[in-house]
This record gives C-alpha cells, sequence and structure tokens, in this order.
C-alpha cells in the first residue's frame, strides 16, 4: 500500500450489523454477555434497536412476535451454551407456530469445542440447534457473514416461516477486512418471501368443493393473520357467505362481532358443516385433528385446506381441495373465482347456527355482568372485554390455563394481529416477550392478561418493561395457585400443595419495586377503572386482580389431556 494512504477497515462486528440494517432488521432482543457484549454495545451505537432482557427466553419469545407481527424475522441475540439454550426454547417455539426468527448466538472456540478440550461455555451449538428449527448456519469468515445473514433471512421469511439459528463464534467479532470489500461482501435480500402462485387447477377444484356445500364453514387461522392478506380474506368470506371461526391468534381478522362469525356456535359448527375451507389453520390438536365427535359423525365432511406448505395436506384426514400457495395469491384467487353471482348458503344452515350463536351470547352475558366479591374468572373478564371494545387497537396478550381459554371466547377482537397468546404449543411463560415485542414493534398499549402461575415464568421482565418505559399494563388473575388456589396436601404434611402459591400474594408490588404503576383490585368495577387508566395513561402498570381460588378448573379446557392413573389415588 502507498505509504501515508490509510485504508479503511471493517470487522466481524460492523459486518453483522450493517448486514442487519441492510435487510431492514433494526431491533434486536437479547441479553448481554460474553462473547457478545460489545456487539450489542455496538449495535445501539449504530441506531440498531436493541432491547435487553432479563433473560433469554423472553427476549426470544418477543423475536418469535415481532416476526409474526411484521412478516420480517425477529431478531434474538445471545450468549453461549446456557444463554443460547434458554433462547433455543423460544426458537423451538417459533418454528413450531410458524414465526420468523432468528437466534444468533455467540459461540466459543471451534478448535477447542471440536475436540471437547472444555472452553468456557463449551457446546456443540449448531448440531443442537438443527433439529429444533428451520435450517442453522454458522459463519468462519467475516467476508461471508453478508451471505449468512441472507441465507438465515430467506430460510425464515420463505415458504413456512420458522426459526433459524445462526452460530457466530466469539473469534468471527474482531476479524478484520477491507472496509470496501466488506460493502461488497453484504446481501441484500431481494424477494426474501416470493409469492408462490396456486394452480388454477387447484383452485377450480376448491370452488367446486365449496360451491357443493351445503353447510360451509371458514375456520381462520394465525397463519391467515400472518399472511397480512387482511382486505382479501374479508372480502372472500363476506362474499362466499360462510359461517367463520378464528382459531386464538386469528381472532379480530374479521371483527369478532361479524354477523358470520360463529365463534359463538363453536361446537355446532364444527359438529354439523360439511364443508370446511381452512385458511392459514392447521388440524392439529387444538382442531381435535380433524375427527372424533367434536367433528360429527365420521365421513361427513370435506376439507379445502389453504396453506404454504405441502406436506401439511392429509397430515390428519384426507383433504378434499388441496390448495398450496400464499394466502394472498389463494384467496385473491378464489375471490375472483367467486364471480358476481355466488350463492349464499342455505338459508336453514344460516338460521341455525344464528340461533345456537343468540342462544350463547344471552347466556354468557349474564355471567359477564357479575359484579361479585372475590371475582370470578367471568365477572373479571366481563370488564376487561369492556376496555378492550373501547380500545380496538389495543393489543391483547393472554396466558394462563382458565385465563386464557376463558378470555379467549370473552374479549372480542376488533382488528387482525391484535391477540397474542400460548400458540400451538400452549406454552406458559411467553406473556412478557409478547407484551415487549407488541409494544416496542407497533407502539400501541398493550394489555397482558395473566394468569398468576403463567406470569410467574416471566414476571422478572417486569423490571424491562419499567426499564423502555413501555405502554404495558399487566392484569394477574390471581387466585393464589396453578388452576385453582386451593389444593392441600393429601399427606397433611407442613409441606405446601404441588400445585398452590403463597396465598394473596400482591404482584403488584413486584411492579412498584422497579417504579411502575400497581393496582390491587377486588371487584370487577375497580379492576375496569384501574385497568383503562393504565390503558389510557401509558404507564407501565400491574393490577393484581383477586380471583375466587376457587374459581378455577384443571387445566382449564383441556383437563382431557391429563393421563389418569388405573390404580387410583391411594
Ligand atoms: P392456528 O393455530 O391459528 O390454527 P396454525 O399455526 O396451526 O394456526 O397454522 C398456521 C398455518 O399457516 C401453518 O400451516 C403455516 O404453514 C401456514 N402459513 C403461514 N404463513 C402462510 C402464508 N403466508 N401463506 C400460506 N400459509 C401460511
Ligand atoms: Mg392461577
Amino acid at each position: 500500500s502507498v505509504p501515508g494512504e490509510e485504508r479503511e477497515l471493517t470487522d466481524g462486528f460492523h459486518l453483522i450489523i450493517d448486514a442487519l440494517k441492510l435487510n431492514g432488521l433494526n431491533t434486536i432482543y437479547g441479553v448481554p454477555g460474553i462473547p457478545i457484549t460489545d456487539f450489542g454495545r455496538m449495535a445501539q451505537a449504530e441506531g440498531i434497536r436493541v432491547i435487553s432482557f432479563r433473560h433469554e427466553q423472553h427476549a426470544g419469545y418477543a423475536a418469535g412476535i415481532a416476526g409474526f407481527l411484521t412478516k420480517k424475522p425477529g431478531i434474538c441475540l445471545t450468549v453461549s451454551a446456557p444463554g443460547f439454550l434458554n433462547g433455543l426454547t423460544a426458537l423451538a417455539n417459533a418454528t413450531t407456530n410458524c414465526f420468523p426468527m432468528i437466534l444468533i448466538s455467540g459461540s466459543s472456540e471451534r478448535e477447542i469445542v471440536d475436540l471437547q478440550q472444555g472452553d468456557y461455555e463449551e457446546m456443540d451449538q449448531l448440531a443442537i440447534a438443527k433439529p429444533l428449527c428451520k435450517a442453522a448456519f454458522r459463519v468462519l469468515h467475516a467476508e461471508d457473514i453478508g451471505i449468512g445473514v441472507a441465507r438465515a433471512i430467506r430460510a425464515a421469511v420463505s415458504g413456512r416461516p420458522g426459526g433459524v439459528y445462526l452460530d457466530l463464534p466469539a473469534k468471527l467479532f474482531p476479524q478484520v477486512m477491507e472496509a470496501e470489500a466488506g460493502r461488497k461482501s453484504l446481501v441484500k435480500v431481494i424477494d426474501p418471501a416470493p409469492a408462490q402462485i396456486p394452480a388454477p387447477s387447484a383452485i377450480e377444484r376448491a370452488l367446486d368443493v365449496l360451491r357443493g356445500a351445503k353447510r360451509p364453514l371458514i375456520i381462520l387461522g394465525k397463519g391467515a393473520a400472518y399472511a397480512q392478506a387482511d382486505e382479501e380474506i374479508r372480502a372472500f368470506v363476506e362474499k362466499s357467505g360462510a359461517p367463520f371461526l378464528q382459531m386464538s391468534m386469528a381472532k379480530g381478522l374479521l371483527p369478532d362481532v361479524h354477523p358470520q362469525s360463529a365463534g359463538a356456535a363453536r361446537s355446532t359448527v364444527l359438529k354439523n358443516s360439511d364443508v370446511v375451507m381452512l385458511i392459514g389453520a392447521r388440524l392439529n390438536w387444538l382442531l381435535s385433528h380433524g375427527k372424533g365427535k367434536a367433528w360429527g359423525e365420521p365421513g361427513s365432511k370435506q376439507f379445502i385446506q389453504i396453506d404454504i406448505e405441502p406436506k401439511e395436506m392429509d397430515s390428519n384426514v384426507e383433504i378434499a381441495a388441496p390448495l398450496v400457495g400464499d394466502i394472498g395469491s389463494c384467496v385473491s384467487a378464489l375471490l375472483e373465482g367467486l364471480g358476481d353471482n355466488w350463492p349464499m348458503p342455505p338459508g336453514d344452515w344460516i338460521d341455525a347456527v344464528e340461533t345456537k350463536k343468540q342462544e350463547n351470547i344471552t347466556k354468557m352475558a349474564l355471567r359477564l355482568k357479575k359484579n361479585s366479591t372475590p371475582m370470578d374468572f367471568h365477572g373479571a373478564l366481563g370488564a376487561l372485554r369492556t376496555v378492550v371494545k373501547e380500545r380496538p387497537d389495543a393489543i391483547l396478550v393472554n396466558e394462563g390455563a382458565n385465563t386464557l381459554d376463558l378470555a379467549r371466547g370473552i374479549i372480542d377482537m376488533y382488528q387482525p394481529r391484535k391477540r397474542l397468546d400460548v400458540g400451538t404449543w400452549g406454552v406458559m411463560g411467553v406473556g412478557m416477550g409478547s407484551a415487549i415485542a407488541a409494544a416496542v414493534e407497533t407502539g400501541k398499549p398493550v394489555l397482558a392478561v395473566e394468569g398468576d402461575s403463567a406470569f410467574g415464568f416471566c414476571g422478572m421482565e417486569v423490571e424491562t418493561i419499567c426499564r423502555y418505559n413501555l405502554p404495558v399494563c399487566i392484569v394477574i388473575f390471581n387466585n393464589n395457585g396453578i388452576y385453582r388456589g386451593t389444593d392441600v396436601n393429601s399427606t397433611g404434611g407442613a409441606d405446601a400443595a404441588t400445585t398452590v402459591f403463597v396465598k394473596d400474594a400482591r404482584y403488584d408490588r413486584m411492579m412498584e419495586a422497579f417504579g411502575g404503576a400497581g393496582a390491587n383490585v377486588t371487584t370487577p368495577d375497580e379492576l375496569y377503572r384501574a385497568v383503562s387508566e393504565a390503558m389510557d395513561s401509558g404507564r407501565p402498570t400491574l393490577v393484581n386482580a383477586v380471583i375466587d381460588p376457587a374459581a378455577g378448573t384443571e387445566s382449564g379446557r383441556i383437563g382431557n389431556l391429563n393421563p389418569q392413573s388405573v390404580v387410583g389415588k391411594k
């Protein structure tokens, strides 16, 4: 080189940051530590929003939800071995839920790990991540960072979205290269999630099956919410005239109060429909695998299924009309195929659904008005239902057992992607990560309705919420335990029963410890006032809602999944 002429240099740290920014990935959810502490600092200095959590699992859940909300991979950043493993739970969860996410973990020296010589936090992370996510990559050389990040993005968002692991050994970060060559090595991913156009013959087949329906039903799943084809979906459902059900995270895609919503007549429509069109919903356990008692007479139904993943077809039952493609493209093509004089479904079907619906709505209304102390779930949820109705653009996060099952049915949603919950696994502990991501990604007020048990898995993140001053109001449905707070130790011994917590705990004081607002409420009216105030103030708030310890049922609506001892209780 010419003496006196300074060659501009870059390094691994900056190349990773530049690669993320080049692809519009401007937020990182993580926990700092060796070997990524400086990386986090530099990322923040370079304009990336870095949200530091107290535990990687919640940073990971946040990244997954960021992916669901934005269609861009959410980024989670962790340290090696234990931090990586904590994040891996969330990566597996994102993959299961079809949320695009990239877990980036620092790792220790390949040479030592591969010879198993006992490095600091030694672990073959790439091998461990591989079976739990969609794809896993490792970058060893600074000049491969651009390609590595591009591959991770494309793998996460194309086809069926999911989690990707990106392994970055400590030695990669300080590797130096010429800045100009570094710039050229970066890749801006063009069309990362290409449209997948359905075959015209598959569209015809689907329309034929739908045309023959006497009792059609449309089921919208969170894939439909993810697809952001809101207008097309609404137009298609309305033009078809069919009753629809929305899976929990699809709620609000069409307002739950829409005249065609069959949410309040769920069992009736599942049982009695003859043609069921699934849009971005899987026939997994959440839909009783498409068979059994819930679905009426065996062989009484034909399924039409729209999914981007061909292998989803016939996974549980025969699909009469598989429609493989992205939901936007499929639904647009179907909409066109409906034409201008698509017949409405037979009146007796619509009337039967409507009658059942009104019957159930009337029954429920009485329970929601109950203003008793201590509160039961219905009384408390009746108050929160009003809070959400008055703020349709707020985001509702929801987890727990009874708290989840009952809130899902009671709290109406009015807009797409406003309800975030336990997803495909029914996992507890996603609440705070989801709430943080929702606030960070959308800037909207967030209401997190949490069972006291569910909250226990992620409660320390209230500090994170206070630290970033996020507009999150947490309501703890505090019934003193898991499912119920009334169990006793059958031995009569001093240990508490296995499913109960400290009685009359004051979770609101946890929030106050970090400078947030706390409230303790015992009636639906108090609950309504405290939550309304919190939602309007935007101040981090935790409302401890005292619920009757005897009010819950074991495992909420999925008690049937508990194995029973044949020997019986001794
Ligand atoms: P729910 O639990 O709400 O029923 P699931 O997670 O079971 O929803 O199903 C979502 C489905 O949506 C998955 O099978 C996934 O492959 C599919 N999916 C996700 N995104 C798209 C998309 N853009 N186009 C088509 N299908 C999609
Ligand atoms: Mg509880």
